[in-house]
């Protein structure tokens, strides 16, 4: 199995109703290293830009409204097959459909207010993982 890096982030509203915590010890608990970190309210362009592949969906709109609607916690996770195991910790995207203990279905509102990103393959987690953070902001985290 090999070491991955992906992008994880803390939506607005598990910024706003107090989830940064939660989700991070998720992550943490899982063996998965938070190597990159920051609290950012998006820009539309950029908002746009990370979501350009949804761009032509009916939800586009509401969607990049949302991200830019409050500060979000941007973070790079690093582990064994991190990008999978990140996607199983998130739960479904839609939280009724989202595995009891998962981070969407303990926290999220809805299918658009759903708490948390992560990339979902290689290739979107090379690219979700550049656009928001330089090389020299990735560190190198090992455990003791
Ligand atoms: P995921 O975040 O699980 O990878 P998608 O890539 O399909 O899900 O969608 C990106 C984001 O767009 C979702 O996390 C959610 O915030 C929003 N979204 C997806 N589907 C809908 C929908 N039907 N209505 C409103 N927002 C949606
Ligand atoms: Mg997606």
């Amino acid at each position: 199995m090999a070491i991955e890096r992906t992008l994880s982030i803390v939506k607005p509203d598990g910024v706003w109703n107090g989830h940064i915590g939660d989700c991070v010890s998720r992550f943490e608990k899982a063996g998965l290293n938070v190597v990159a970190m920051k609290m950012k309210t998006l820009s539309r362009a950029e908002a746009e830009g990370f979501y350009y592949v949804h761009r032509e969906r009916k939800f586009f709109g509401e969607l990049v409204d949302f991200m830019t609607s409050g500060p979000c916690v941007l973070m790079i996770l690093e582990g064994e097959n991190a990008i999978a195991r990140n996607r199983d910790i998130m739960g479904a995207t839609d939280p009724k459909n989202a595995a009891p203990g998962t981070i969407r279905a303990d926290f999220a509102q809805s299918i658009g207010e759903n708490t948390a990103h992560g990339s979902d393959a290689p290739e979107t987690a090379a690219f979700e993982t550049s656009w928001f953070f330089a090389g020299t902001e990735i560190n190198k985290v090992v455990r003791r």
